[in-house]
């Protein structure tokens, strides 16, 4: 294993003890259970973590990772705890600039997993080659399709894209 994992969460249960408040958070997480208020669905991109883009910390969003933030039946699945266990009122689907999955569906690449993945995305964005526009069509079609699949569902789905370069999330 790499030694900068273990060396990471080593310092990461060193800060929680070492903040009374931080520690009092965190039991109570344990005693009261999890109660986030978002569910944001969004890239298996190493550059593109919720709990960091978003400055929140343990216990406040529910998080779905999948290469091109599509949806497959794992997916469904984690949405329907999420949206009948959890009570998640808002859901975000959130794409990014520069998708390696989006590029390759664009380019019409495959592999023999990867093209769950790819077709989806390719079915979702049609035509289109401009890679940005597909990136956002993507994460539209994504909500509709949550929106098809949950149709009692009372809260937000709301598309929205990261940019890598300036770091804003835009809705
Ligand atoms: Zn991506």
């Amino acid at each position: 294993m790499n030694k900068k994992l273990i060396e990471g969460n080593n310092e990461f249960v060193e800060l929680i003890n070492s903040n009374k408040n931080f520690k009092e958070y965190n039991a109570n997480l344990i005693t009261n259970g999890q109660h986030p208020y978002a569910l944001v669905i969004t890239c298996s991109d190493s550059r593109v973590i919720p709990e960091v883009i978003f400055n929140k910390t343990l216990g406040e969003i529910f998080v779905i990772r999948t290469a091109g933030n599509v949806i497959n039946d794992g997916e469904l699945a984690t949405i329907e705890y999420a949206i009948e266990h959890l009570k998640i009122k808002e859901i975000i689907v959130l794409a990014h600039t520069y998708c390696g999955a989006v590029h390759a569906a664009v380019h019409n690449e495959s592999g023999k997993y990867i093209n769950k993945i790819l077709d989806k995305i390719k079915t979702n964005i049609g035509s289109t080659t401009n890679e940005f526009d597909a990136t956002k069509i993507n994460a539209i079609k994504v909500c509709d399709y949550i929106k098809e699949k949950f149709p009692n569902y009372s809260g937000e789905i709301i598309p929205a894209v990261y940019d890598l370069c300036s770091n804003k999330v835009n809705y």
